[in-house]
């Protein structure tokens, strides 16, 4: 439910709609104030009678929103989420490059490929201890200390924020406590309530991949398990985690020339949809280097809030994914030349962010 203010509603009008929600039905309430106020109401909203709501003063409208994932949801928040990650900012107009090693494999490998991922322009970088692997024969990443500990020193050594992806509950403290600055859930979690409903505990941003075989609603509706703050009973277990990072990467086609079927028209529709950051993966959608620098350049041009992408320093000897691993000089074309496609975009006056869910309603 949203409850739109009128335009010259006072704040004591306002802050007695917030008392009368949080009061009578024990609900929480995010406020945006921008030309009008705007307070959506989280939780379970079945419960409220909105004539008591509507007939209160100041108020203008109350609306109820019908799709399943309401925290992402771009009409229970009409402006762009901006995350800001150790001063890098995600979402809105920027343009955020996420890139580095597809996993940690040997110190030297990291350090070498996080040096090129700062030395491409990057902003944010890959430091992937856990390995979510199709088959268990393949390399699935070092033990969990020894793989933490180099995540720590890319960290130390680039001065760049680290995303990491978890996959194991039980390693998301030892996570925190290295220094990882984003959780990424991973195409194959993408569904795993009891990861999603952890992480709503927290604050700590998230990067959720678009699981390979979900829709959009699907995807979303994951997003919202991070952001609601429900528990399974519908109760309200906190603030709910709002620093949730999309990332589309594609979906499993009959083409097998491809690793993933990406959709291009998706990035205009999920930004019209969510007020989120959108990333973009070419790196996992195409599976293939050669592919990968086009595949970014449409996916910036279609208003993506930016890229994650893989950035190896030996390709030929990676234990994971070196197929469709970027070099350096490779990286740091992709970056110029996308900053320069998303200002171009921007002077035309077709810019990412709300104007493109503007563009796409
Ligand atoms: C990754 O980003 O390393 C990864 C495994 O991607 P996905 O979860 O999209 O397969
Ligand atoms: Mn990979």
């Amino acid at each position: 439910m949203i409850i739109h203010m009128e335009q010259g509603a006072t704040p004591d009008q306002t802050d007695r709609v917030i008392d009368r929600i949080t009061r009578d039905y024990g609900l929480r309430c995010e406020t945006i104030v921008s030309d009008t106020t705007v307070i959506g109401v989280k939780g379970v909203t079945s419960i409220i009678d909105d004539q008591r709501i509507a007939e209160l003063p100041g108020v203008e409208r109350v609306i109820r929103i019908t799709v399943k994932y309401k925290d992402a949801s771009r009409s229970f928040h009409p402006e762009d989420t901006v995350i800001n990650v150790g001063g890098v900012n995600v979402g809105g107009r920027n343009l955020t490059m996420f890139g580095g090693p597809c996993a940690i494999e040997t110190e030297q490998q990291a350090l070498d490929s996080a040096r090129l991922a700062k030395d491409a322009g990057c902003d944010i970088l890959r430091a992937f201890v856990d390995k979510s692997r199709t088959s268990p024969y393949d390399y699935r990443g070092l033990a969990l200390d020894r793989g933490l500990e180099i995540a720590s020193a890319m960290k130390a050594e680039t001065g760049m924020p680290i995303v990491s992806e978890l996959i194991d509950l039980r390693h998301l403290d030892a996570f925190l406590r290295a220094g990882v600055d984003i959780i990424q859930i991973g195409a194959r979690s993408a569904q795993y309530s009891p990861l999603l409903e952890e992480l709503s505990r927290l604050d700590v941003p998230v990067v959720l991949k678009h699981g390979f075989g979900n829709d959009l609603n699907e995807w979303l509706c994951a997003a919202a398990y991070i952001m609601s703050g429900l528990d399974r009973e519908g109760r309200s277990v906190g603030q709910g985690n709002r620093n949730v990072i999309l990332c589309y990467r594609g979906i499993k086609s009959f083409e097998t020339e491809t690793r993933f079927a990406a959709d291009i028209s998706m990035i205009p529709l999920v930004r019209a949809k969510s007020h989120l950051p959108l990333l973009a993966d070419p790196s996992h959608s195409s599976g293939d280097k050669k592919l990968v620098e086009r595949v970014a350049y449409g996916f910036v041009a279609a208003g993506a809030s930016g890229l994650e992408f893989d950035i190896h320093s030996n390709p030929s000897e990676a234990l994971c994914d070196g197929k469709q691993a970027v070099l350096g000089h490779e990286a740091a074309r992709m970056v110029r030349n996308t900053r320069q496609l998303h200002a171009m975009l921007a002077d035309v006056g077709f810019e990412t962010g709300s104007s493109v869910a503007v563009a796409a309603k």
